[in-house]
Protein backbone atom coordinates (compact mmCIF):
# COMPACT_ATOMS: atom_id res chain seq x y z
CA UNK A 1 0.00 0.00 0.00
CA UNK A 2 1.19 3.23 -1.02
CA UNK A 3 2.89 5.31 2.07
CA UNK A 4 0.64 8.69 3.46
CA UNK A 5 1.53 12.30 1.91
CA UNK A 6 3.54 13.18 4.78
CA UNK A 7 6.57 10.96 3.39
CA UNK A 8 6.09 11.02 0.09
CA UNK A 9 9.57 12.83 -1.76
CA UNK A 10 9.06 14.21 -4.61
CA UNK A 11 12.72 13.79 -5.77
CA UNK A 12 12.70 10.61 -4.60
CA UNK A 13 9.59 8.58 -5.31
CA UNK A 14 8.25 7.10 -8.20
CA UNK A 15 4.68 9.53 -9.33
CA UNK A 16 3.14 10.61 -12.08
CA UNK A 17 2.46 13.71 -13.27
CA UNK A 18 -0.68 15.06 -15.82
CA UNK A 19 -0.02 17.43 -18.35
CA UNK A 20 -3.91 19.41 -18.54
CA UNK A 21 -2.64 21.10 -22.26
CA UNK A 22 -3.12 17.29 -24.02
CA UNK A 23 -5.16 15.36 -21.37
CA UNK A 24 -2.52 13.04 -20.72
CA UNK A 25 0.27 11.10 -17.50
CA UNK A 26 4.11 11.28 -17.59
CA UNK A 27 5.90 8.86 -15.49
CA UNK A 28 8.73 10.30 -13.20
CA UNK A 29 11.07 8.51 -11.63
CA UNK A 30 13.74 10.67 -9.63
CA UNK A 31 15.64 7.71 -8.26
CA UNK A 32 16.82 6.96 -11.21
CA UNK A 33 18.88 10.53 -11.72
CA UNK A 34 21.02 9.20 -9.20
CA UNK A 35 22.18 6.05 -11.17
CA UNK A 36 26.07 6.12 -11.28
CA UNK A 37 27.38 7.64 -14.94
CA UNK A 38 29.86 5.99 -16.36
CA UNK A 39 29.52 7.77 -19.80
CA UNK A 40 32.06 9.93 -21.27
CA UNK A 41 32.00 13.93 -21.24
CA UNK A 42 33.19 15.67 -24.19
CA UNK A 43 35.33 18.12 -24.52
CA UNK A 44 33.33 21.72 -25.73
CA UNK A 45 32.86 21.56 -30.01
CA UNK A 46 33.71 24.59 -31.70
CA UNK A 47 31.22 25.31 -34.69
CA UNK A 48 33.74 24.76 -37.38
CA UNK A 49 31.17 25.73 -40.12
CA UNK A 50 31.67 28.38 -42.70
CA UNK A 51 29.55 31.53 -43.40
CA UNK A 52 28.90 30.51 -47.00
CA UNK A 53 28.34 26.74 -48.18
CA UNK A 54 28.50 26.43 -52.29
CA UNK A 55 26.25 23.18 -51.76
CA UNK A 56 23.92 24.53 -49.73
CA UNK A 57 20.51 24.67 -51.58
CA UNK A 58 19.55 27.36 -48.64
CA UNK A 59 22.73 29.40 -48.79
CA UNK A 60 22.10 32.96 -51.12
CA UNK A 61 22.62 32.33 -54.80
CA UNK A 62 22.76 29.45 -54.52
CA UNK A 63 20.43 27.27 -56.87
CA UNK A 64 17.66 24.84 -55.56
CA UNK A 65 17.09 21.14 -56.62
CA UNK A 66 13.93 22.65 -58.78
CA UNK A 67 16.18 24.78 -61.03
CA UNK A 68 15.12 28.21 -58.93
CA UNK A 69 17.75 30.35 -57.69
CA UNK A 70 18.14 31.70 -54.29
CA UNK A 71 18.08 35.73 -54.31
CA UNK A 72 21.28 37.68 -52.64
CA UNK A 73 19.25 38.19 -49.43
CA UNK A 74 20.65 39.87 -46.31
CA UNK A 75 18.64 38.80 -44.08
CA UNK A 76 15.54 36.58 -43.28
CA UNK A 77 14.16 34.61 -45.89
CA UNK A 78 11.02 32.95 -46.73
CA UNK A 79 10.24 30.89 -49.97
CA UNK A 80 7.76 28.58 -50.73
CA UNK A 81 8.75 24.58 -50.11
CA UNK A 82 10.04 22.90 -53.34
CA UNK A 83 8.66 19.97 -51.41
CA UNK A 84 5.72 20.68 -49.48
CA UNK A 85 3.80 17.98 -47.16
CA UNK A 86 0.44 19.48 -47.99
CA UNK A 87 -0.33 21.29 -51.34
CA UNK A 88 -3.05 23.29 -52.85
CA UNK A 89 -5.35 22.60 -55.63
CA UNK A 90 -5.97 18.79 -54.51
CA UNK A 91 -8.29 16.39 -56.11
CA UNK A 92 -11.82 16.05 -53.96
CA UNK A 93 -11.99 13.23 -51.44
CA UNK A 94 -15.42 11.91 -51.38
CA UNK A 95 -15.90 11.13 -47.64
CA UNK A 96 -17.31 8.46 -47.17
CA UNK A 97 -21.01 6.55 -47.96
CA UNK A 98 -22.15 8.79 -44.97
CA UNK A 99 -23.46 5.62 -43.08
CA UNK A 100 -22.32 4.21 -40.03
CA UNK A 101 -21.10 1.13 -40.92
CA UNK A 102 -17.92 -0.75 -38.94
CA UNK A 103 -15.84 -0.09 -41.98
CA UNK A 104 -17.10 3.57 -42.27
CA UNK A 105 -15.73 3.94 -38.74
CA UNK A 106 -12.66 1.86 -38.87
CA UNK A 107 -11.04 3.36 -42.56
CA UNK A 108 -11.78 7.61 -42.04
CA UNK A 109 -10.21 10.19 -44.19
CA UNK A 110 -10.54 13.47 -45.05
CA UNK A 111 -8.75 15.64 -47.18
CA UNK A 112 -6.48 18.16 -46.72
CA UNK A 113 -4.42 20.83 -48.82
CA UNK A 114 -2.43 23.97 -47.87
CA UNK A 115 1.20 25.18 -48.46
CA UNK A 116 4.26 24.79 -46.61
CA UNK A 117 7.44 27.38 -46.51
CA UNK A 118 11.09 27.55 -45.37
CA UNK A 119 12.37 29.92 -43.57
CA UNK A 120 15.96 31.04 -43.62
CA UNK A 121 16.80 33.12 -40.13
CA UNK A 122 19.87 34.74 -42.01
CA UNK A 123 21.83 34.14 -45.02
CA UNK A 124 24.52 33.10 -42.74
CA UNK A 125 25.14 29.38 -43.15
CA UNK A 126 26.61 28.85 -39.58
CA UNK A 127 24.45 31.57 -37.75
CA UNK A 128 21.81 29.45 -35.43
CA UNK A 129 19.37 31.85 -33.24
CA UNK A 130 21.65 31.77 -30.14
CA UNK A 131 24.66 33.15 -32.65
CA UNK A 132 22.65 36.01 -34.12
CA UNK A 133 22.13 39.29 -32.89
CA UNK A 134 19.11 40.68 -31.01
CA UNK A 135 17.96 42.90 -33.71
CA UNK A 136 18.15 39.77 -36.22
CA UNK A 137 16.19 37.30 -34.47
CA UNK A 138 13.56 40.39 -34.29
CA UNK A 139 13.85 39.67 -37.94
CA UNK A 140 12.65 36.08 -37.84
CA UNK A 141 10.10 37.45 -35.47
CA UNK A 142 8.85 40.14 -37.65
CA UNK A 143 8.89 37.18 -40.01
CA UNK A 144 6.54 35.22 -38.44
CA UNK A 145 4.22 37.37 -38.11
CA UNK A 146 4.03 38.80 -41.95
CA UNK A 147 3.90 35.07 -42.63
CA UNK A 148 0.54 34.68 -40.45
CA UNK A 149 -1.02 38.26 -41.67
CA UNK A 150 -0.12 37.22 -45.62
CA UNK A 151 -1.24 33.47 -44.81
CA UNK A 152 -4.85 35.24 -43.68
CA UNK A 153 -5.61 37.09 -46.43
CA UNK A 154 -4.62 34.35 -49.08
CA UNK A 155 -7.67 32.96 -46.87
CA UNK A 156 -9.45 35.90 -47.29
CA UNK A 157 -9.05 35.40 -50.83
CA UNK A 158 -10.57 32.01 -50.50
CA UNK A 159 -7.72 29.93 -49.97
CA UNK A 160 -8.18 26.99 -47.84
CA UNK A 161 -6.08 28.28 -44.76
CA UNK A 162 -6.83 27.13 -41.31
CA UNK A 163 -3.53 26.63 -39.12
CA UNK A 164 0.18 27.68 -39.76
CA UNK A 165 2.34 25.50 -37.89
CA UNK A 166 5.58 27.42 -37.54
CA UNK A 167 8.51 25.32 -35.71
CA UNK A 168 12.31 24.94 -36.44
CA UNK A 169 13.97 21.59 -36.41
CA UNK A 170 17.32 21.97 -35.48
CA UNK A 171 20.62 18.97 -35.53
CA UNK A 172 20.62 16.12 -36.92
CA UNK A 173 19.58 14.28 -33.96
CA UNK A 174 16.16 16.12 -34.70
CA UNK A 175 16.41 14.40 -37.98
CA UNK A 176 17.30 17.76 -39.93
CA UNK A 177 18.57 17.53 -43.42
CA UNK A 178 20.38 20.74 -43.60
CA UNK A 179 22.34 22.54 -41.13
CA UNK A 180 21.59 26.02 -42.48
CA UNK A 181 19.75 27.70 -39.61
CA UNK A 182 16.16 27.65 -40.88
CA UNK A 183 12.33 27.22 -39.57
CA UNK A 184 9.24 26.17 -41.45
CA UNK A 185 5.83 26.48 -41.80
CA UNK A 186 3.28 24.30 -42.71
CA UNK A 187 -0.01 26.08 -43.10
CA UNK A 188 -2.91 23.80 -43.43
CA UNK A 189 -6.82 23.52 -44.36
CA UNK A 190 -7.65 21.95 -40.57
CA UNK A 191 -6.35 22.50 -36.92
CA UNK A 192 -3.48 19.74 -36.61
CA UNK A 193 -4.20 17.29 -33.39
CA UNK A 194 -2.03 18.38 -30.78
CA UNK A 195 -3.83 22.00 -31.22
CA UNK A 196 -7.06 20.47 -31.27
CA UNK A 197 -5.98 18.91 -28.22
CA UNK A 198 -4.91 21.76 -26.17
CA UNK A 199 -8.11 23.52 -27.47
CA UNK A 200 -10.34 21.00 -25.94
CA UNK A 201 -8.18 21.71 -22.75
CA UNK A 202 -8.30 25.33 -23.01
CA UNK A 203 -11.90 25.53 -23.18
CA UNK A 204 -13.05 23.18 -20.51
CA UNK A 205 -10.76 25.00 -18.04
CA UNK A 206 -12.34 28.24 -19.36
CA UNK A 207 -15.57 27.02 -18.92
CA UNK A 208 -14.98 25.85 -15.36
CA UNK A 209 -12.63 29.07 -14.22
CA UNK A 210 -13.68 31.51 -16.64
CA UNK A 211 -9.73 32.08 -16.72
CA UNK A 212 -7.08 30.83 -19.48
CA UNK A 213 -5.63 27.78 -18.12
CA UNK A 214 -2.10 29.24 -18.99
CA UNK A 215 -2.83 32.24 -17.32
CA UNK A 216 -3.62 30.39 -14.27
CA UNK A 217 -0.70 28.10 -14.83
CA UNK A 218 1.91 31.10 -15.19
CA UNK A 219 0.40 32.75 -12.38
CA UNK A 220 0.89 29.85 -9.86
CA UNK A 221 4.48 29.28 -11.61
CA UNK A 222 5.57 33.04 -11.42
CA UNK A 223 4.46 32.67 -7.32
CA UNK A 224 6.42 29.14 -6.79
CA UNK A 225 9.60 30.15 -8.94
CA UNK A 226 11.03 26.27 -9.05
CA UNK A 227 10.74 25.70 -12.42
CA UNK A 228 10.96 29.27 -13.82
CA UNK A 229 14.07 29.58 -16.24
CA UNK A 230 13.89 33.10 -17.22
CA UNK A 231 11.80 35.69 -17.82
CA UNK A 232 11.50 39.58 -19.03
CA UNK A 233 8.51 41.65 -19.23
CA UNK A 234 6.41 40.09 -21.87
CA UNK A 235 7.47 36.40 -21.81
CA UNK A 236 8.58 33.54 -19.18
CA UNK A 237 9.72 30.58 -19.93
CA UNK A 238 9.58 27.56 -17.66
CA UNK A 239 9.72 23.41 -17.61
CA UNK A 240 6.44 22.56 -17.38
CA UNK A 241 5.64 20.38 -14.58
CA UNK A 242 4.51 17.70 -16.60
CA UNK A 243 7.49 17.73 -19.19
CA UNK A 244 8.74 14.73 -20.97
CA UNK A 245 12.04 15.52 -22.68
CA UNK A 246 14.22 15.86 -20.11
CA UNK A 247 15.11 19.71 -20.64
CA UNK A 248 12.15 20.51 -22.07
CA UNK A 249 10.65 24.14 -21.74
CA UNK A 250 7.41 26.61 -22.69
CA UNK A 251 7.88 30.07 -23.72
CA UNK A 252 4.57 31.68 -22.23
CA UNK A 253 3.54 35.32 -23.20
CA UNK A 254 2.40 37.16 -19.85
CA UNK A 255 -0.75 38.75 -21.27
CA UNK A 256 -3.14 37.47 -23.45
CA UNK A 257 -2.18 37.64 -26.98
CA UNK A 258 -3.34 34.93 -28.79
CA UNK A 259 -1.54 35.09 -31.72
CA UNK A 260 1.73 36.57 -33.29
CA UNK A 261 0.02 38.90 -34.91
CA UNK A 262 -1.39 40.89 -31.69
CA UNK A 263 2.35 41.48 -30.40
CA UNK A 264 3.12 45.11 -30.28
CA UNK A 265 7.11 46.32 -31.30
CA UNK A 266 8.30 45.64 -27.60
CA UNK A 267 6.70 42.42 -27.31
CA UNK A 268 8.40 41.07 -30.86
CA UNK A 269 11.59 42.64 -29.17
CA UNK A 270 11.09 40.90 -25.83
CA UNK A 271 10.09 37.55 -27.37
CA UNK A 272 13.57 37.68 -29.76
CA UNK A 273 15.68 38.56 -26.63
CA UNK A 274 14.18 35.36 -24.57
CA UNK A 275 14.62 33.54 -27.30
CA UNK A 276 18.16 34.21 -27.74
CA UNK A 277 18.66 33.65 -23.90
CA UNK A 278 16.83 30.58 -23.61
CA UNK A 279 18.90 28.95 -26.86
CA UNK A 280 22.30 30.51 -25.57
CA UNK A 281 21.57 28.70 -22.19
CA UNK A 282 20.58 25.08 -23.79
CA UNK A 283 23.89 25.58 -26.01
CA UNK A 284 26.19 26.34 -22.84
CA UNK A 285 24.46 23.01 -21.05
CA UNK A 286 26.54 20.55 -22.66
CA UNK A 287 28.71 23.10 -24.62
CA UNK A 288 27.41 22.22 -28.16
CA UNK A 289 25.24 23.56 -30.67
CA UNK A 290 22.25 21.86 -28.66
CA UNK A 291 19.22 19.99 -30.99
CA UNK A 292 15.83 20.63 -30.55
CA UNK A 293 12.49 20.91 -32.41
CA UNK A 294 10.26 23.88 -31.21
CA UNK A 295 7.43 25.95 -32.36
CA UNK A 296 4.86 28.37 -31.86
CA UNK A 297 0.81 27.11 -30.72
CA UNK A 298 -1.56 30.25 -31.80
CA UNK A 299 -4.92 30.99 -32.66
CA UNK A 300 -5.88 29.85 -36.30
CA UNK A 301 -5.95 32.07 -38.97
CA UNK A 302 -9.22 34.81 -39.19
CA UNK A 303 -9.95 33.28 -35.43
CA UNK A 304 -13.74 34.09 -34.50
CA UNK A 305 -14.03 35.84 -31.13
CA UNK A 306 -14.24 32.17 -29.36
CA UNK A 307 -11.51 30.70 -30.97
CA UNK A 308 -9.11 33.69 -29.80
CA UNK A 309 -10.95 33.67 -25.94
CA UNK A 310 -8.98 30.04 -25.99
CA UNK A 311 -6.17 30.70 -28.02
CA UNK A 312 -2.61 32.15 -25.66
CA UNK A 313 0.39 32.41 -27.85
CA UNK A 314 3.24 29.84 -26.13
CA UNK A 315 6.05 27.94 -27.51
CA UNK A 316 7.35 24.66 -26.97
CA UNK A 317 10.68 23.32 -27.10
CA UNK A 318 11.65 19.59 -27.39
CA UNK A 319 15.11 18.65 -26.95
CA UNK A 320 16.18 15.58 -27.07
CA UNK A 321 19.52 15.84 -25.08
CA UNK A 322 19.93 13.98 -21.78
CA UNK A 323 23.18 14.07 -19.99
CA UNK A 324 25.56 15.05 -22.55
CA UNK A 325 26.52 16.49 -26.21
CA UNK A 326 25.99 12.72 -27.32
CA UNK A 327 23.94 11.07 -24.61
CA UNK A 328 19.96 11.62 -25.97
CA UNK A 329 16.96 10.15 -24.51
CA UNK A 330 14.75 7.79 -26.93
CA UNK A 331 10.96 7.76 -26.47
CA UNK A 332 11.29 3.42 -26.99
CA UNK A 333 9.87 0.26 -24.76
CA UNK A 334 7.70 1.65 -22.28
CA UNK A 335 7.55 5.02 -23.16
CA UNK A 336 5.89 3.75 -26.66
CA UNK A 337 3.78 1.11 -25.55
CA UNK A 338 2.32 2.74 -21.87
CA UNK A 339 3.34 6.44 -21.22
CA UNK A 340 6.20 8.40 -21.27
CA UNK A 341 8.59 8.61 -18.21
CA UNK A 342 11.59 11.04 -17.13
CA UNK A 343 14.23 10.40 -14.31
CA UNK A 344 15.32 13.73 -13.62
CA UNK A 345 12.03 16.02 -12.56
CA UNK A 346 11.63 19.19 -14.47
CA UNK A 347 12.19 21.06 -10.80
CA UNK A 348 16.04 19.74 -11.46
CA UNK A 349 16.28 20.71 -14.86
CA UNK A 350 14.71 24.57 -14.43
CA UNK A 351 17.22 24.67 -11.71
CA UNK A 352 20.19 23.53 -14.12
CA UNK A 353 19.29 25.65 -16.69
CA UNK A 354 18.51 28.79 -14.42
CA UNK A 355 22.00 28.95 -13.60
CA UNK A 356 23.43 28.69 -16.83
CA UNK A 357 25.00 31.47 -18.41
CA UNK A 358 22.47 32.91 -20.98
CA UNK A 359 24.00 36.06 -22.83
CA UNK A 360 27.62 34.64 -23.35
CA UNK A 361 28.20 31.46 -25.42
CA UNK A 362 30.39 29.02 -24.75
CA UNK A 363 32.14 29.24 -28.19
CA UNK A 364 33.10 33.07 -27.40
CA UNK A 365 35.12 31.52 -24.67
CA UNK A 366 37.03 28.85 -26.76
CA UNK A 367 40.41 29.57 -29.05
ZN1 LIG B 1 23.54 27.51 -46.25
ZN1 LIG C 1 0.98 24.13 -26.83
Amino acid sequence: MASDDSTFDFTDNSHRRYNPLTDTWVLVSPHRAKRPWLGQQEAPSKLEIAEYDESCYLCPRNLRATGSKNPNYGSTFIFPNDYAAVKLNQPGLSQGRGNDSERDQLFKTSSVEGNCYVICFSPKHNLTLPLMMHKEIVRVVEAWISLYRQLEEEANQGKPFKYVQIFENKGTAMGCSNLHPHGQAWCLSTVPNELMKEFTSFKKFQDSFSKHMLDSYMEIELSERERVVVENDSFVVLVPFWAIWPFETLVVSKTHLPSLKEFNAKQQSDLAAILKNLTTKYDNLFSTSFPYSMGTHQAPLNASEEEKKISWFHMHFYPPLLRSATVRKFLVGFELLGEPQRDLTAEQAAERLRTLDGITHYSENLD
